[in-house]
């Protein structure tokens, strides 16, 4: 076949496996409803090579109550449950009035069951939703802080084109005792404040993309403390298998990417990952 249909057909090929990793590490962030595989394929293909657990993000009603089932399931699966700010904007939009705290008042039933260990992924998204979305996506984010303090639970936070307002509202409610940043994407000097405020900053596989450097700066700005890796599959492939499905059994690649970063041995991150997800998700 021609060299363009063949590199188009590669392009659904899941990549090879990384080799394993010694120390075994967390996905922090996971979409496993968004993936081509059985929950059970996929957590055995991770575990292969020392992914040995994952957090799965429920992102609307539904699909929150089937992450928090997943997670009573298995025991390698740890739920977070959420209103993503593009769905807080949705539901605002076309459910109708009262919808959006219906909504949220399902999220917040679901947020006390024990095997969901996060409120999240909430936050503001200023790339996908315009200025017409901002209110419901800053009411929701406030919302989910609360309950978040509430029922002592992790804060994960998307924040897309928002970091000064993401940042803001934080302040303005008081982080819970727990916040991450899912999907890291503020410079350096916000990591920075994120350092000073004891927030964690999880790394994607667009920490490895060429023209991700201003993230490789943060990356090394940042503690190894607070330090988290993710997938944020079925997105963010690393390099080299961009645009290719992501799967949690990638996380090798980020992981030894972060450590050049940071001039630590695979097996030295991965020891202070492994722990700061323990202290992230308590
Ligand atoms: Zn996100
Ligand atoms: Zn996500």
């Amino acid at each position: 076949m021609p060299k363009s249909a063949k590199s188009r057909a590669e392009q659904h090929v899941p990549p090879p496996p990384p080799e394993p990793l010694a120390v075994p590490v967390t996905d922090s962030h996971t979409h496993l409803d968004m993936q081509d595989t059985t929950v059970e394929e996929a957590l055995a293909r991770a575990a292969a090579v020392g992914v040995t657990r994952v957090v799965q993000i429920g992102c609307d009603v539904e699909r929150a109550r089937w992450a928090a089932k997943i997670a009573a399931e298995h025991e390698a699966v740890w739920a977070a449950v959420a209103l993503h700010p593009n769905e807080a904007a949705r539901i605002d939009r076309e459910d109708g009035p009262g919808a959006l705290d219906a909504a949220l008042a399902e999220i917040a039933g679901l947020a006390r069951l024990h095997q969901v260990r996060a409120l999240g992924e909430t936050g503001l998204d200023y790339f996908r939703t315009g200025p017409e979305g901002t209110a419901a996506q800053q009411h929701s984010f406030r919302r989910h802080i609360a309950l978040a303090k509430e029922l002592d639970k992790t804060l994960v936070i998307h924040d897309r084109d928002a970091h000064d307002d993401v940042l803001r509202i934080l302040r303005e409610e008081g982080a819970p005792r727990r916040t991450v940043f899912h999907c890291y994407s503020g410079d350096a000097a916000m990591a920075g404040i994120c350092a000073a405020e004891g927030w964690f900053m999880s790394f994607a596989g667009n920490v490895t993309f060429g023209s991700a450097q201003p993230l490789r700066d943060a990356l090394a700005a940042a503690p190894p403390e607070l330090l988290l890796v993710e997938t944020d599959a079925p997105f963010l492939t690393p390099t080299p298998f961009r645009g290719r499905p992501n799967a949690p059994y990638l996380i090798p690649v980020t992981v030894r990417a972060m450590a050049a970063v940071k001039g630590m041995t695979e097996e030295d991150m991965s020891r202070h990952l492994a722990a700061n997800t323990v202290r992230a998700f308590g």
